[in-house]
Formats: C-alpha cells, sequence, structure tokens
C-alpha cells in the first residue's frame, strides 16, 4: 500500500473514532475529519504546483499542522524531508540546499528559535526554495485556497521515495535515509502489531516527529491500527505529557530513557493517575533495568516494549512483545520483527559470530532505506551489496533469538588493550545513591591509549558524589580496569532533538 491508501482505509474503517489530538491548541479530529483535512491540504499542494518526487520540508516542533503535512505530502507523492527544530541557520541552509527544497512548512517561532527570520535569512542562498508556508499564519491558509479539486495526483507506488530522514547525529553529522512507503508503513504497522494495539489505543507522542520514533511508530502505527494520536506539547515536558497522558485517558506513552527518567523524577510524580497506561515503547538508546522497572511498576505500563532501530531501517529491527517477562523486557531488545533478518558478524572480516558472542549487527529486508540522499558513497558504506544494512552498533544474539545490544562500536572504550563497553559501567553506577544519571566515555590517556571518564548528575546537586566514593562503590566489584579514574559533575548531558546524549560533546568538552 502507499501511505495514503492506508489513512484512506483508516478513514473508512474507523471514521468517528478520534485520529488526532494537539493538547496544547485543544484542536481534535476524528478518522473523517482528519482524512478531509488531509485530502484539502493535499490538493493544496498540487493547486501550488508541487509533484511526485518534489522535496517539500518541514522545519516545526510538534503540532497537528506536522502530521496534516505527512500524511497529505504522502498523498501526492512528494518526499517529505523532516528538518530537526534545534537547527539553526548554517544547518537549515545545509539542508535545504543538500536535498534541494522548493516548498517550506515551518513553524512561526518556538521558544528562542525566529523560524521565520532564519528562513528569510537564509533565502537568498536558496535557489531551489519558492515558498515557505508557516504553521498558524495567514500564509497556511492562503495556500489552502489555492486547493485545486480538479489536480490528481501522479500515479504512485509504494517503492517511490517519499520520505528523507536525518539521522540523530549522536555519533557526527547527520545523514539524510531516503524512505519509501513501503519501507515505512510497513514498520509501522508491525510495530503497532507488536503491541496489539487496536481502535481502543490512545498514543501519547512525547518524542518528535521530525524523526522516525514519532512519524512511523506514532503515526503510522496509529493509522494502520486505527488508534489516536495524543500530542501533549511542541516540545517534550515532562509535566505537559504526565498531565496529556492523564487527562486524554492515554494507553500508551512513548520516549527514551531520558524522557521516562525525567518524568519518575518530577517531585509531583505520584499524584499523576496513569491507570489508563498499559503499554509504550521505550527506544533511541540503552535503557537502564532501573529504568525500566520503575516504568512498569510506577507508570503502569506493565507490557511497555523495548524497540531497537536506527532510522536508516525505518527505524524498527527488533522489539519486545506483550507475552515476554520482565528479564527479557529489560535486559534485550527483543526479538525480530517479522520479514526482517538480522546477523551479528565480526566488524573487521565480515564472518558471522556464533550465538552469545558480541559483534557488528546487520539487518536486511523491507525496511533497508533506498540510500542516502545523494550520497552513493556513503550508502556503499553502510548497505553491502547483499542489502545488509551495517548498523555500527554491537550486539550479542542470545541462544534463545533475544539480540542483547552491547554499545556503539565508536563509544568502545579500549584502554590498554582492554575493550570496555561503556554501558556495563552506567548500568552498575546507576546503583549509586547519589547518581541520578550517568554516562560513561573513554578520553584519550597518554599510557593507556584511553581511559574511563564517568559524567554524573547527582541526585542531590548539593552533595555531589566525589571520584573517591565513586571508585570505593566499584571497588571489589568491578575489575580495575573498568573503574572510572576521572569523574565530571554535570546537571544536564548535551543531548540531540530525538532526546539523546551526545556523548561525543562529552568526550569533547571533558576529555582535555
Ligand atoms: P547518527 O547516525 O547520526 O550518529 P543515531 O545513530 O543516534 O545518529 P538514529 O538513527 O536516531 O541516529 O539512532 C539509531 C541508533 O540508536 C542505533 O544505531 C543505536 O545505536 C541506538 N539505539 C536505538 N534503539 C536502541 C535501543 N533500544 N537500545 C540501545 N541502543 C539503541
Ligand atoms: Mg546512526
Amino acid at each position: 500500500d502507499t501511505i495514503g491508501a492506508n489513512l484512506d482505509r483508516a478513514v473508512a474503517t474507523w471514521p468517528e473514532r478520534e485520529a488526532l489530538v494537539d493538547v496544547p491548541s485543544e484542536r481534535r479530529w476524528t478518522y473523517a475529519e482528519f482524512g478531509a483535512d488531509v485530502d484539502r491540504l493535499a490538493s493544496a499542494l498540487l493547486g501550488a504546483g508541487v509533484a511526485k518526487g518534489d522535496r517539500v520540508g518541514i522545519w516545526a516542533v510538534n503540532c497537528a499542522e506536522w502530521v496534516l503535512v505527512q500524511y497529505a505530502t504522502a498523498r501526492v507523492g512528494a518526499i517529505m524531508v523532516n528538518i530537526n527544530p534545534a537547527y539553526r541557520t548554517h544547518e537549515v541552509e545545509y539542508v535545504l540546499n543538500q536535498a534541494g527544497i522548493s516548498l517550506l512548512f515551518a513553524s512561526v517561532s518556538h521558544r528562542t528559535s525566529d523560524y521565520r527570520a532564519m528562513i528569510e535569512d537564509v533565502r537568498p542562498r536558496c535557489p531551489a526554495l519558492r515558498e515557505a508556508v508557516f504553521i498558524g499564519d495567514p500564509s497556511w491558509d492562503a495556500l489552502l485556497a489555492r486547493a485545486n479539486p480538479d489536480a490528481r495526483p501522479d500515479e504512485l507506488s509504494c517503492d517511490d521515495p517519499i520520505n528523507i530522514q536525518y539521522t540523530s547525529g549522536t555519533t557526527g553529522f547527520p545523514k539524510g535515509a531516503t524512505l519509501s512507503h513501503h519501507n515505512i508503513l510497513n514498520n509501522g504497522y508491525f510495530v503497532g502489531e507488536m503491541i496489539d494495539y487496536s481502535e481502543q489505543d490512545r498514543i501519547c507522542v512525547p518524542v518528535p516527529f521530525y524523526h522516525c520514533f514519532g512519524m512511523v511508530m506514532g503515526n503510522l502505527a496509529a493509522t494502520s491500527h486505527g488508534a489516536c494520536i495524543v500530542i501533549p506539547a511542541a516540545a517534550f515536558d515532562p509535566r505537559a505529557t504526565l498531565e496529556a497522558v492523564q487527562r486524554e485517558r492515554c494507553t500508551s506513552l512513548y520516549g527514551v530513557p531520558t524522557m521516562f527518567i525525567a518524568e519518575l523524577n518530577l517531585p509531583d510524580f505520584a499524584s499523576y493517575d496513569l491507570s489508563t497506561l498499559r503499554t509504550g515503547i521505550m527506544a533511541g538508546s540503552p535503557c537502564p533495568v532501573e529504568v525500566m522497572k520503575r516504568v512498569v511498576g510506577e507508570m503502569n505500563m506493565s507490557e511497555v516494549s523495548i524497540a531497537y532501530g536506527m532510522t536508516e531501517t525505518s527505524p524498527v529491527s527488533t522489539q519486545t512483545r506483550r507475552e515476554d517477562d520482565l528479564e527479557h523486557r529489560t535486559g534485550t531488545v527483543g526479538r525480530v520483527l517479522p520479514h526482517i533478518e538480522v546477523k551479528v558478524v565480526d566488524p573487521v572480516t565480515g564472518v558471522t559470530r556464533p550465538r552469545g558472542t558480541a559483534g557488528e549487527l546487520c539487518t536486511r529486508g523491507y525496511s533497508v532505506m533506498l540510500g542516502y540522499w545523494n550520497e552513493p558513497e556513503k550508502t556503499a558504506e553502510a548497505v553491502d551489496a547483499g542489502r545488509w544494512m551495517h548498523t555500527g552498533d554491537l550486539a550479542v544474539m542470545r541462544e534463545d533469538g533475544y539480540v542483547e545490544i552491547v554499545g556503539r562500536i565508536k563509544d568502545m572504550i579500549i584502554r590498554g588493550g582492554e575493550n570496555i563497553y561503556p554501558r556495563e559501567i552506567e548500568e552498575f553506577l546507576y546503583g549509586h545513591p547519589g547518581i541520578q544519571d550517568v554516562q560513561v566515555v573513554g578520553v584519550p590517556h597518554e599510557k593507556y591509549g584511553e581511559e574511563v571518564l564517568a559524567c554524573v548528575i547527582p541526585r542531590d546537586p548539593a552533595d555531589p558524589p566525589t571520584l573517591e566514593d565513586v571508585r570505593a562503590f566499584c571497588e571489589g566489584r568491578l575489575a580495575h580496569y573498568k573503574i572510572p579514574s576521572r569523574l565530571q559533575v554535570l546537571e544536564t548531558f548535551p543531548m540531540t532533538v530525538s532526546g539523546k546524549i551526545r556523548k561525543i560533546e562529552l568526550r569533547e568538552n571533558y576529555g582535555g
């Protein structure tokens, strides 16, 4: 199917069910209403001369219009280009030119970001850009007024590129993954299947739509199963998220681990009624076992699912299921999704590793991207001739078919010839009573090549743990070479908009 056909089916099957709720603006749509608004916007795009294959950018914080643009561009076969709302002029200029965007949707402003001013600034240097349309602004209504009810979109195929999505930029400069209807629609459908979505479900999405977690695992999973998307706020806010769950009686909540940690640590956490929650998805980075236990126990999300994936694979490759016990739900990223293959190989030789040993995870199937947009060399580095995507992640395939993520190849610390997986030390330090959150990175060391630096956010900022405390806590319980030799106390970690911690910045800032 194409994404448009998928939406038609949802509208025909569940016309009266709620499809979308935008909490900050108190607007709501049934599937019938949502389908009609998508059609209106699609017709306006045709009226504005947008044709199949044209790149239409969206540079906006979360709002209902984001979702409308996603479906309307898919309907006409335009390639939607998601632009990180945290970008500034330098980065947006790069994306506008790299992707050749002709029409750009944008928020007017958000907090310190004045999108309108930034677009005016770069416009002279972006020759492909014909038009900018601002959300909640007269330019949006003017676009709708150009709707051409007689115009028909070109014939679409489910293998057409439909979306360019940039990776999070956790390990370097983001790369634009080009994805088809087939890639992301199937993935959204299967992700929803794994956690038994139905038209009874209401999914709270505090993660950015700009990233596949929101737009695929949220929006496409919802329309595939008749569920409703609830937008708690324009950008992540722990309090707004829990308020939306309570008010909208959500059954499912999404987040990266740091978001769940922020919610659980709200001083008034216990006052929210989260009894309607049954499931949710935690993904994007490793989840500490302690956090997972609290999500299950204190947030009522007994069926919460851990998903593992990457932008290049639409995104999800493995996921835990409803029937999995707490051990698998906390210690693994689940089993491979239907119609996807995985293998664990020696990163140097490419030879498949035996079960139970760590190697680079590779994935293959319908979900592998078409390629990086206009970057054939980078595509060839990531996707081999056999169509295997080399993820850059270290994983272990257990005997029982469950996959464990050990860490990223780039994050592995090599100290005096010993391989150290930061994740193992992070898990251990979460058990320290004075530590609220912790990231472990390797920093240069003259003698050992690298040494272990622990960056911690203390539970009590007035009484942070010292390096001696931390070392004493590890002594006798961790091998000597894994014990941090340096400590950095921080208030927050540098994050990507998708909520991931940029270890690269921790290394640069505190490694000297
Ligand atoms: P970039 O490729 O630009 O450096 P990125 O890899 O963080 O950024 P994404 O595509 O958003 O960009 O994220 C995919 C990566 O996130 C995976 O390769 C993996 O390292 C990590 N990841 C995703 N889900 C999980 C999970 N459940 N557990 C551990 N790590 C995860
Ligand atoms: Mg990546």
